[in-house]
């Protein structure tokens, strides 16, 4: 997949202070043990993560392109090793 697009967004109606544009660096999620969460009710949905190096790759596009205050993760679950290995790139 391609970094997101945020081409044909008002950027600077949508926020605040601070502009933060949103990331996935996984799919569904790897522990599913939550009985309260829909995510881990959803048949069919298995944890799909991309790489670090992808994730990072597009952190660097967002930010070089849109020029935002935060890139942030929003994934219903990213495993710790992911995130270390993210922040080694960073
Ligand atoms: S997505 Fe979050 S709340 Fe849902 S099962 Fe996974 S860890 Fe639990």
């Amino acid at each position: 997949m391609p970094p997101p697009d945020f081409d044909d967004y008002p950027l600077d109606k949508y926020y605040g202070r601070e502009k933060k544009l949103t990331l996935l660096g996984s799919w569904g999620c790897y522990w599913g043990e939550c009985s309260f969460c829909n995510v881990r009710r959803l048949e069919g949905v298995r944890y799909k993560p991309r790489k670090p190096e992808q994730i990072v790759h597009d952190m660097t596009v967002i930010k070089e392109k849109y020029k935002p205050d935060i890139v942030r993760l929003a994934d219903n679950a990213i495993s710790f090793s992911t995130m270390v290995k993210i922040a080694s790139f960073l």
